[in-house]
Formats: structure tokens, C-alpha cells, sequence
């Protein structure tokens, strides 16, 4: 099972990834997750770091490699899902010839989460996560619980918000479209409990009748 989960920040990607890697057994890839953990590591490149921070894209080529590298490890053998990559036509090319390469394997669906504009901006700016567990909360909708050593990333204040779902906007204009000719591309409203949401999601992708595939 190989999945794509694609939608602007604040979709739900993380939230629903796990919940979807739980049930189908498969690990979550995150090229967010890998990016964060390679900057609190002090391994990842200033000019890296400070487009990060101000809510850009990194170049392609910085994020095909981590994809190439993790995809390839012994916990992928049975699929992995992705979230956040990819994001670009050439990182979805990339993918693409990746896969070809690791034995002709196949995107099974790419999952597009649709959530309007207004509470995307919501939905990040009280966002906070678990420093040690990765654990996502949201200050309202699903508060932390007392004493959680919380992170707030420097992506989620309200000044590289905008620019973020503008550079998203940019970016799908041409993502979207390559996935749907390829009828790859299911369309799930986003919007309601995160478990509604997942409910869409496996009646687009048919139930496994146990966790496993
Ligand atoms: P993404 O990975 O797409 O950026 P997250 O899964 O991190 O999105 O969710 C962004 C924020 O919205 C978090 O604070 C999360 O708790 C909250 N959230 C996610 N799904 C829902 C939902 N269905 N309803 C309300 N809030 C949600
Ligand atoms: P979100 O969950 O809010 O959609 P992510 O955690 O996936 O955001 O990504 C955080 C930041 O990491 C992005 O704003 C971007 O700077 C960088 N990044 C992550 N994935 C990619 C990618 N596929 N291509 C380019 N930059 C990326």
C-alpha cells in the first residue's frame, strides 16, 4: 500500500496519517518531520533553515534525497504513506521514477484533503505538538494535556501563515492535475472530527477488513 497524502497546511495530513498508518500497518513518512528533526539536530543548512522558518518550499532536490533514502528502508517493504511530499510536479516525477526503480512499484491513491482558507489559518495558528511523542494538538479543538512539553513551530505564527498557503496554492495549481490525469486523486472534505474524516477516507480507499492489508 503506497499513499500520498496531499493538502494545504492545516489540512490534517499529520493528524489523519496516523490514524491511517495504524490501521494499515505502514509507516508514516513526513518530509516535514524528517526536515524538523534534521534542524534539531543542528544538520540541517542555514539557507535551509531560514526558508523554513519564513514558510517557503525548500528546493527538490533538498527533499528527493531524504525520500530516496527512507523509502528504501526495511519497515517500507509492506508501503508507507506520504505526507507532505510530494509538493512540485518535479518531486512527483521524482517519485515516480523512484518507485520504478524499486522494482516497478505503484502509487495506490493520492488522498487530496479539501479545507476552505478561513480555518486552515485557524487550525495553525493553535497548533502545538508534543516535543518528545510528535503528538498533535490543537488549542482548542483538542487541547494539550497539563504540563506537555510543547513545541510551536516558527512556521505556525501568524506572519509566515499567509505565505505558506500562498506558496501551497502555487504549487497544487500544477500537483493536482498530474495526479488527476493519472486518476490517481480522491478528493476528501476535510472539514469535521478528525475520525469523519478518516471514515471518508477509507470508504475512498475500501475498508481492510482487519488492521493489516
Ligand atoms: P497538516 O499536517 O496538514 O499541516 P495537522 O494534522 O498538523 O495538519 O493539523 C493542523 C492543526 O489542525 C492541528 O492543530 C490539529 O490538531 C488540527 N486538526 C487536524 N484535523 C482536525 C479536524 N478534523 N478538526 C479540527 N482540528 C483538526
Ligand atoms: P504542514 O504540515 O504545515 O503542511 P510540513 O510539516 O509538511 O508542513 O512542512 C514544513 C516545511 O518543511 C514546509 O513549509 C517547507 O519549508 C518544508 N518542506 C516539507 N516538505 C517539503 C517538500 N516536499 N518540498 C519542499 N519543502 C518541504
Amino acid at each position: 500500500m503506497i499513499l500520498l497524502l496531499v493538502g494545504p497546511p492545516g489540512a490534517g495530513k499529520g493528524t489523519q496519517a496516523k490514524l491511517l498508518c495504524e490501521r494499515y500497518g505502514i509507516p508514516q513518512i513526513s518530509t516535514g518531520d524528517m526536515l524538523r528533526a534534521a534542524k534539531r539536530a543542528g544538520t540541517l543548512e542555514k539557507r535551509y533553515l531560514d526558508i523554513m522558518d519564513s514558510g517557503g518550499l525548500l528546493p527538490d532536490e533538498a527533499v528527493i534525497g531524504l525520500i530516496a533514502r527512507r523509502t528504501v528502508e526495511p519497515d517500507c517493504g509492506r508501503g508507507f504513506l506520504l505526507d507532505g511530499f510530494p509538493r512540485t510536479v518535479p518531486q512527483a516525477e521524482a517519485l515516480d521514477q523512484l518507485l520504478a526503480s524499486q522494482g516497478g512499484r505503484r502509487i495506490d491513491a493520492v488522498i487530496q484533503l479539501d479545507v476552505p482558507r478561513s480555518l486552515l489559518e485557524e487550525r495553525l495558528i493553535h497548533r502545538r505538538t508534543d516535543k518528545g511523542s510528535g503528538q498533535i494538538y490543537h488549542l482548542v479543538y483538542n487541547p494539550p494535556p497539563p504540563g506537555a512539553e510543547l513545541e510551536h513551530r516558527a512556521d505556525d505564527r501568524p506572519e509566515a501563515v499567509g505565505m505558506r498557503l500562498d506558496a501551497y496554492e502555487a504549487m497544487t495549481a500544477a500537483l493536482l492535475p498530474f495526479y488527476e490525469e493519472k486518476k490517481l486523486l480522491h478528493r476528501v472534505d476535510g472539514v469535521g472530527k478528525p475520525e469523519e474524516v478518516t471514515q471518508r477516507v477509507l470508504s475512498v480507499l475500501g475498508r481492510p477488513s482487519s488492521g493489516g492489508e
